[in-house]
């Protein structure tokens, strides 16, 4: 497949890279659209600072060149191990972070500062791509709220405020009719 690959601060490059393969848990998905956004700026200007590169990253183990993207919507076409649902085909929005221990204190209530956390684009290999393996449980299948890839890339790292907010305005229209 052809991916951006970060090699460094100023140094962005299109490559042929191997298909990803989904892990447990994980979807491959066949990518629609990926944002690019603040924080891709300023690790191309000055970094790497959050991006997992050079690596070994302590949680996701990534090592190496980086593909950025962690705002992006696709299209599901394979499953790893242990998901439940997701059929091909299925349009989803990826809220691209996501914890690998369940278990820990803050992984229900703040996710984003358990010490497990992590995220897609910026820890491990991103949808700046054709394809991304991406944990199941940091994806929503879109479909149900009539969105497109578009929106839902635009959607995806904002993905459980707006998807609360679409099924409150959704239930006070029902109410009305
Ligand atoms: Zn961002």
């Amino acid at each position: 497949m052809r991916a951006v690959v970060y090699h460094g601060a100023r140094d962005l490059r299109v490559e042929e890279m191997p298909d990803p393969e989904p892990g447990a848990g994980e979807l491959l998905l066949r990518v629609h659209a990926a944002g690019v956004c603040g924080t891709d700026a300023a690790e191309w200007q000055h970094g790497p600072s959050i991006y997992a590169f050079p690596g070994p990253h302590p949680i996701t183990g990534h090592r190496g060149p980086l593909i950025p993207g962690h705002e992006l919507s696709g299209r599901v076409v394979a499953r790893g191990s242990g998901v439940l649902g997701f059929d091909d085909g299925t349009l989803v929005a990826c809220g691209a972070g996501y914890v690998t221990d369940p278990n820990e204190d803050l992984a229900r209530v703040k996710p984003n500062m358990a010490k497990s956390y992590a995220t897609v684009g910026l820890q491990r290999n991103g949808g700046l791509a054709h394809y991304v393996a991406v944990p199941a449980d940091c994806c929503l299948d879109v479909g149900p709220f009539g969105l497109n890839g578009d929106a839902a890339a635009l959607l995806s790292r904002w993905r459980s405020r707006c998807i609360r907010f679409i099924a409150a305005a959704r239930s006070r229209e029902n109410r009305r009719s």
